[in-house]
């Protein structure tokens, strides 16, 4: 035979592009529109209806950006489509509403949406870029009365990921209208086209992934060709069923025995902020979801997975009579709680405890609300996984984990596709990364194909996830998407598609792989380097909300247990789930628009007021009225004089117990000194010499200088505020001109000495003031920025006089280990890092920290000193200014403190972190008198006390959790200075723990005896 192969295919593309996509519906009539723009932000749907609706013409323009207009739109069901209306089988059709609120090809999320009200306030349905019809269930004759809600959503990336734009924030985006209301018509729909044009879609889709030699692919195309010569493209109503009848056969060809089995979940991945303000996300979930139940009205095999208890938190408070709706489909099974965190969170910044917080209070919002506890995380798109996950969710009840973020590496592909995942512990979960490496998808032959051409772990086992559906506001599932699963079912040449559940998937995919690989660590996102830094004053709020609420919980604790004081659970909880929230996975990473983030600013401020007055108020109840100063100790380890978790009469703060401090003019520069440390400053304010006294041991090599702050063009290829890439290094300055250093002399008594160093770069200037304390073994550093710069990257360099073959950073409830060499690919593109509170480089007999109060990224590399001499550098990442999404990120002023402490083990980095971020807190009483002693004590130091607070079960038992945090086994009696009568352990959830852990060995009135492994989390309950 000659071959056609190409010219038909091309006859098929054009048939389709001009026919068959235009053809899908028979009748269309236009419907009366009228209009009222809302002025300002969105109203309810009842306060909208009591508006003056104005009339509105079909091709006027709409939308001011991030405006909201209602339509309501009114008309006859036309008579004469009785007879059209009545045909069933062949032939039939059916009734809908079509709304085009002037939709672009730009994707779903990235532009206009809508919801369609009935007039008794039902949200029907979303109406969304590539889902934009209504089921109309009404006859010839009959009135149809709906409202629409029309939101002007701007395109903020409008092509691309890198330029400036004024879309992100109301006050910038200008007052044009950027829509036009193209139709809003009744329509009906031809049932025997629409259904030709799934055939096609899915011949079409699977016959271009085949092997050009196939036999099958052939079958396809020659069935496909039989189609368009039975089918008359003038008549297609009339002859769509007679083309169907080309492609039944090759539609029943059965699939390969050894076909890859894709589990697909009807999903819609909604980033809870982002390119819109989270008010939006609460509109973008109510259109969503409500499109959903409407679908599984439509059809009884649907499912649909949503993670985030936010979510259905909004849906709670804002749209309760869809949320009734939702909760029954959840009663039946079909609308799925999955993930059981509050937000889909990045999991590199949150702290130890906001991490299980995010477990605790998702899952126990999912149990309370509807009974279900889901046994899976559901991460598909977080940027990077910490090690401190398994861990985390195994003890919050997970037992399978879903990403498929890391398959976005820029370097390294991910071996594996299902495998046991080992976390810093050691404690593994089974995990997934479905490798049609998206959560959208639409079940096209496309991505069919390259699930089962990439899944890794061919031979050994064969089924994968495939979340489908479209995210952001585009709907979540459709009935496309719902056809394509049907006719790929079972099909030669496709990979096996089943309607199923994350349930369903992980029950199977256990089953058939007994043995699968593990992979040990972290997953580093080799990517998106750029989070860890981005929009610094949302991760200076974090760090600082996280350390409030654990002074919070810890005094109202003591105020309820000590006094008899109210515990304010209900401000905890509020406060808890917006520190939660905006740990989402484009918040506190930096990603998001402007609104975004001056909202989480403004709510970071509100969060720390509340927590103040909260801690006030628990603090009121311990020290009572009086004029003696009382110093307050929520960390974990005791400070001068004052004991953790307790407080001390602040006199024996003042004195220095290490001795005296002195500041020196030394030639040109100054010198530094206390007991511990002997501190050279150059004229450059660059610290050229920090001697460790005890050690006698000099911590910067020779001709190199520590405090270094450096410049770096940060123009990332693309994804501005995301992305540091590798070339970042290529250009430097550094900031070594001083334009005023000046010396506080520390006279007789003084307690710290200080030395203020002013510089100027660009439009920026930076105020720092090193900062010894008599007592102290650490410099501290705090740097003041008033911050005008563009695409750039300011860090803090720290050259370190030691060989340190890897870097260890403090992960959530304990630490991780980095080489700081780049012999692999891996290693090399680990050039930027995230730490919490502190990194340490050593030697096998000494090492240095390097803490923080709100920094995240790092990095950490071998070096050699001017002398050729091996040394390692540490860096701190201080701040950027990326121009996208946000183009004024980072503008302004910052404070941050950083700190370096030579002669650190793992032990005192621990200590200098939580000394960092947990300052001494003094308030004036009444004597320091007995309440205010500690509540607990550990009798091992390597044991950390990481929260302290009443139960959630409003029992009014203690609840206290801890962690081993040096990477080595510890027993540790921990003792309650409150009665007790009984001590159990708990999971995160605080339900008891009955996996036979062994961790409580003994527990005896009011002390336990636990035995831990390192970097293991323990919760215990005390009861009172
Ligand atoms: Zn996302």
């Amino acid at each position: 035979m000659h071959d056609t192969t190409a010219r038909t295919e091309h006859r098929l593309r054009r048939f389709v592009a001009e026919r068959l996509e235009t053809a899908a519906y028979r009748s269309r009539t236009p419907l009366t529109v009228t209009a009222w723009e809302v002025p300002d932000e969105p109203v309810p749907f009842a306060e909208a209806l009591s508006q003056d609706f104005t009339p509105f013409e079909i091709g006027s323009p709409w939308g001011r950006p991030w405006s909201t207009v209602w339509f309501h739109v009114r008309g006859q069901v036309p008579a004469e489509w009785a007879q059209d209306l009545i045909a069933d089988g062949a032939g039939a059709v059916r009734l809908e509403l079509l709304v085009d609120l002037g939709f672009s090809g730009a994707g779903p999320g990235f532009q206009t949406e809508g919801a369609i009200w009935s007039p008794d306030g039902v949200l029907l349905k979303g109406l969304e870029p590539r889902n934009h019809y209504l089921p109309l269930d009404v006859a010839p004759g009959d009135w149809v009365d709906l409202y629409v809600e029309a939101a002007a959503n701007p395109d903020v990336p409008n092509g691309q990921w890198i330029k400036p734009t004024p879309m992100g924030d109301k006050a910038t985006a200008g007052t044009d209208p950027i829509y036009e209301l193209r139709a809003a018509d009744l329509a009906l729909l031809d049932v025997d086209v629409w259904e030709l044009t799934q055939d096609v879609d899915a011949l079409q889709g699977l016959m271009l992934e085949l092997p050009a030699t196939s036999p099958r692919r052939a079958q396809i195309l020659r069935a496909l060709e039989d189609m368009l010569d039975a089918v008359d493209p003038e008549d297609l109503a009339g002859t769509a069923a007679a083309g169907r009848e080309r492609l039944a056969d090759v539609l029943a060809a059965p699939a390969h025995a050894s076909a890859h089995r894709l589990h697909a979940v009807g999903h819609a991945h909604i980033d809870s902020a982002w390119l819109w303000p989270v008010r939006e996300t609460v509109r973008k979930c109510a259109r969503t979801f409500s499109n959903v139940l409407n679908l599984m009205d439509a059809d009884p095999d649907v499912t649909f997975a949503c993670s985030s208890a936010q979510q259905y938190a909004w849906m709670k408070e804002f749209y309760p009579e869809l949320y009734a709706r939702i909760a029954q489909r959840v009663r039946e099974g079909r609308f799925i709680p999955v993930g059981g965190m509050w937000v889909e969170s990045d999991t590199n910044m949150p702290g130890g405890e906001a991490l299980a917080r995010q477990f605790v209070a998702g899952t126990q919002f999912f149990i309370d609300e509807f009974g279900v506890e889901p046994k899976e995380v559901w991460l598909p798109d977080s940027f990077g996984y910490t090690a401190a996950l398994p861990q985390i969710a195994r003890a919050s009840g997970k037992e399978s984990m879903l990403t498929q973020k890391i398959s976005w590496n820029d370097t390294n592909r991910f071996p594996h596709h299902t495998f046991q995942w080992a976390g810093s512990d050691g404690t593994r979960i089974f995990t997934h990364f479905p490798p049609v490496d998206t959560y959208n998808s639409m079940i096209n032959g496309a991505e069919l194909a390259k699930a089962e051409r990439q899944y890794a772990e061919k031979g050994r086992a064969n089924s994968s996830l495939l979340p489908y559906g479209y995210g952001d506001g585009g709907g979540g599932p459709t009935r496309e998407m719902l056809a394509a699963a049907r006719r790929t079912a079972d099909l030669e040449g496709s990979p096996k598609v089943t309607l199923s559940t994350p349930e369903g998937f992980f029950t199977q995919a256990r089953a058939e792989y007994a043995d699968p690989p593990t992979w040990t660590g972290e997953m580093y996102l080799e990517y998106h380097r750029g989070t860890y830094t981005s929009q610094h004053r949302t991760k200076a709020g974090n760090r600082r909300s996280e350390h409030l609420l654990r002074e919070a919980e810890l005094w109202a604790t003591a105020a309820t247990v000590r006094a008899g004081a109210d515990y304010p659970a209900d401000a905890l909880q509020r406060v808890w789930r917006l520190v939660l929230l905006q740990q989402f996975h484009d918040i506190l990473p930096g990603s998001s628009i402007a609104w975004v983030h001056r909202e989480a600013e403004r709510n970071y401020a509100l969060i720390e007021a509340e927590l103040e007055t909260l801690i006030a108020t628990a603090l009121g109840h311990l020290v009572g009225a009086g004029e003696d100063r009382i110093a307050l100790n929520a960390g974990p380890f005791p400070r001068a004089g004052v004991p953790a978790l307790g407080g001390a009469a602040a006199a024996g703060t003042v004195e220095p117990a290490g001795g005296a401090v002195t500041i020196e003019a030394d030639g040109e520069g100054w010198v530094l000194g206390n007991a511990h440390l002997r501190v050279v400053v150059d004229p450059r304010g660059l610290v050229t010499s920090l001697r460790d006294l005890a050690a006698d041991r000099e911590v910067v090599p020779a001709g190199m200088a520590a405090n270094l702050l450096q410049v770096h063009r940060d123009i990332p290829n693309e994804w501005d505020a995301w992305d540091i890439d590798a070339h970042y290094r290529h250009d430097v300055r550094d900031l070594d001109t001083a334009q005023e250093i000046v010396a506080e002399p520390a006279g007789d008594g003084a307690t710290t000495a200080r030395l203020v160093i002013r510089r100027r770069f660009g439009s920026s200037t930076i105020t720092q003031r090193l900062e010894l304390a008599a007592d102290s073994p650490a410099l501290e550093i705090t740097t003041e920025v008033d911050w005008h710069e563009r695409q750039k990257l300011l860090k803090l360099a720290f050259p370190i006089d030691v060989r340190a073959e890897r870097a260890t950073s403090e992960i959530q409830f304990g630490h991780i280990h980095r080489p700081t060499a780049t012999n692999t690919s891996w290693d090399a593109a680990r050039f930027e890092t995230v730490a919490h509170r502190w990194v340490h480089v050593g030697e096998a007999d000494y090492g240095v920290a390097v803490a923080n109060d709100q920094t995240y990224g790092h990095d950490i590399r071998a070096d050699l000193d001017p002398a050729g001499r091996p040394i390692t550098v540490v860096r701190q990442s201080l701040l950027r200014a990326p121009l996208f999404p946000d183009p004024d990120a980072d503008q302004g002023e910052h404070v941050l403190r950083s700190s370096i402490r030579p002669g650190a083990g793992i032990a005192e980095s621990v200590r200098e972190g939580y000394r960092m971020n947990l300052p001494v807190r003094t308030v004036t009483g009444a004597g320091s008198g007995t309440l205010v002693a500690p509540l607990l004590r550990t009798d091992n130091d390597a044991v950390v006390i990481e929260a302290v607070k009443l139960a959630e079960d409003g029992s009014g038992d203690v609840i206290v959790r801890l962690y081993e945090s040096l990477g080595g086994r510890a027993r540790a009696a921990i003792t309650a200075d409150f009665p007790v009568t009984s001590v159990t352990e708990t999971d995160l959830l605080e339900r008891p723990r009955e996996d036979g852990s062994g961790t409580l060995t003994q527990a005896d009135g009011g002390s336990a005896t636990v035995a831990l492994r390192p970097f293991q989390i323990c919760t215990l309950r005390f009861a009172r």
